[in-house]
């Protein structure tokens, strides 16, 4: 049955469309082998820190890959996020573990959708990351814990401040939060920090903690 499944449905590089056999890979050797990584997790104070810590007292920040217009990352994430294509979650906690793993953290959190995005898209494109980037590090990850309670309607037309003013108290902090100590929080795409800092400030005002974030891709 399989075997007729893959030659009518065959699974193709999310990049460049080629035919692979590992179904459980996003991309094409090639496309792998070019990905481009950012290795900022070599430096404490690269763009991404740089960008959420200018609003809000993270301990560490980075991204793993560079997301440009067109590239074989943009079309990760975008693959993601609008087509439900979990093996995509697993694929890039892979690529995070490296990067977080000898760090000590006691909880793994992401970024929640708002429920009427969560309602129309019907999944949380950060979840199945964080899933599993948890069982591997044996960290527990908390996926109740933070509530969205604004969107981020047409934040394309607001610049940067009026960014940051409709984010003000778009998240909610269950007291559950009390029991850990340091946390890491994740996202798909770091753009201008805007919703990773806003969300940050609000765990932090809820508990004095140490907050670190990663994300998938930062955008270029
Ligand atoms: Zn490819």
């Amino acid at each position: 049955m399989r075997g007729v499944f893959d030659y009518i449905f065959p699974h193709r590089c999310v990049n460049c469309s080629k035919i692979i056999h590992q179904r459980d890979m996003p991309l094409c050797l090639i496309c792998y082998a070019n990905l481009p990584f950012t290795h900022w997790e070599m430096d404490d104070k690269n763009i991404s820190y740089e960008l959420i810590r200018k609003s809000a007292a993270i301990e560490k920040g980075t991204s793993i890959l560079l997301y440009q217009h067109g590239n074989a990352v943009q079309k990760l994430v975008m693959a993601n996020k609008y087509f439900n294509q979990p093996h995509i979650g697993d694929f890039m906690a892979e690529l995070a573990f490296p990067i977080v793993s000898k760090h000590e953290y006691d909880l793994i959190l992401c970024i929640p959708s708002h429920p009427r995005t969560l309602r129309q898209r019907g999944y949380n494109q950060v979840e199945r990351f964080s899933e599993k980037l948890s069982e591997k590090m044996n960290i527990k990850f908390d996926k109740h814990l933070l509530k969205r309670t604004k969107r981020r309607d047409s934040q394309t037309h607001r610049n940067r401040t009026e960014r940051y003013d409709s984010l003000a108290n778009a998240f909610q902090v269950s007291d559950d939060i009390q029991q850990y100590e340091n946390i890491l929080l994740l996202d798909d795409v770091l753009t201008s920090g805007a919703t990773l800092s806003s969300c940050c400030q609000s765990i932090l005002n809820k508990k004095d903690l140490k907050i670190s974030v990663l994300t998938m891709a930062k955008v270029m």
